[in-house]
């Protein structure tokens, strides 16, 4: 089963179609013989073979996910602290406190 391809930022080199583990340590590989001292760059391609190309940044895919979870995780922190639903008074009194402390 084909996975992942890891095309070289550097160059034209492209790894075949591997795991995503095999595929990036091959393109490690490539980098540390080719390009040393260079941060492996380029990109991964993933396996359904349609016509539709990119698949670039899953570095940056995973770090905007993070991002927005804790902005979500924020935000209904916020909301429990502005509009206490009933059940949770004790969660809120606590959430109050700490604001003061950081004040
Ligand atoms: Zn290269």
């Amino acid at each position: 089963m084909a996975g992942y391809r890891y095309h070289c930022g550097e160059c034209d080199h492209r790894t075949a179609w591997l795991t995503e583990s095999q595929g990036e340590e091959q393109h490690l590989q490539h980098y540390l013989s080719r390009h040393a001292g260079i941060l492996p760059g380029g990109w991964k391609e993933s396996a359904p073979p349609s016509a539709s190309k990119g698949g670039g940044g899953g570095c940056v895919g995973v770090l905007v996910g993070l991002f927005l979870i804790m902005m979500l995780a924020s935000t209904c922190e916020a909301g429990a602290a502005t509009s206490p639903v009933g059940d949770s008074t004790g969660t809120v009194i606590v959430e109050e406190y700490q604001r003061d402390l950081r004040r």
